[in-house]
């Protein structure tokens, strides 16, 4: 088994002639927490829209296990295991918190909503629920509707929907966006539990929360791999401060 089970070879992206992303070659390694910074406007989303599949590429091919997705569609990618965290857009805001995961897992298992399902998979359905919102910390919410969870939650239950796909990666875009301190570490303790047994890619504006998480880090500044390795190494790189303080 290859060491890097995600890989970038020449990924560029343009946006009418203007290079979002530029030759990027990247390579996360299995069973690792794999950082992706870089100052508003470096390319890093774009990057993310990429990997799973929302935007194709200009240029440059990229490999999941040992497979060329490139031109795979996101559910397809999807399928194989490489499962991105979706906005809280995608939580539905009447459904209480443990209905939100079931039908992340009936969607999973079942396709669609299988109302017609017998009484004894809806009832797996709902203890895998409970245990996927005890790995979350979110047990005591389980019948609170999702549009009432204070923001950090909702961070936490949008995790628990992505976990219900079973990832085998997982990519998380910017998860501690927009939060307090508190929370924030919440998250990142959150990510680090949900990385055991599995990669994530976690791309992130915020060097703190990188800092105590990521094995490696790969710092973008307007489109291109400006920096590599792991935080001490790229905290300490005079062109990634350049870049941060620039932004
Ligand atoms: P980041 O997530 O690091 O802040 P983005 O990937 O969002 O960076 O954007 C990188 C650059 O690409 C920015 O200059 C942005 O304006 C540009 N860009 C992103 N998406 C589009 C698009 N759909 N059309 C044109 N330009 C875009």
């Amino acid at each position: 088994m290859s060491d890097a089970i995600l890989e970038t070879s020449g990924l560029t992206k343009e946006f009418r002639g203007f290079v979002a992303v530029n030759d990027v070659n990247l390579s996360v390694k299995r069973g690792t927490i794999h950082g992706l910074i870089g100052p508003n406007g470096a390319g890093k989303t774009t990057c993310f829209n990429l990997l799973t599949k929302f935007l194709p590429p200009t240029r440059g091919t990229i490999r999941y296990d040992g497979r060329d997705i490139t031109g795979m569609k996101p559910a397809q990618v999807a399928r194989l295991g490489l499962v991105r965290s979706f906005q809280i857009s995608a939580v539905f805001p009447h459904l209480s918190v443990l209905e939100n995961v079931r039908v992340a897992l009936q969607r999973q298992r079942g396709g669609s909503f299988d109302f017609w399902r017998s009484d004894s998979i809806l009832r797996s359905y709902d203890s895998r629920a409970r245990e996927l919102l005890d790995d979350v910390g979110l047990s005591t919410y389980a019948n609170l509707t999702a549009g009432e969870l204070p923001y950090g939650r909702k961070r936490a239950l949008e995790i628990a929907t992505t976990l219900a796909l079973d990832p085998v990666m997982l990519l998380l875009d910017e998860p501690t966006a927009g939060m307090a301190h508190d929370d924030v570490d919440r998250i990142v303790a959150l990510v680090k539990r949900v990385a055991v047994g599995r990669t994530v890619l976690l791309v992130e504006h915020n060097l703190k929360v990188v800092s105590g998480l990521c094995d490696t880090i790969t710092v973008l500044a307007r489109g291109s791999v400006l920096a590599e390795g792991d935080y001490a190494t790229v905290a300490r790189n005079p062109e990634v401060i350049a870049a941060y303080l620039g932004s």
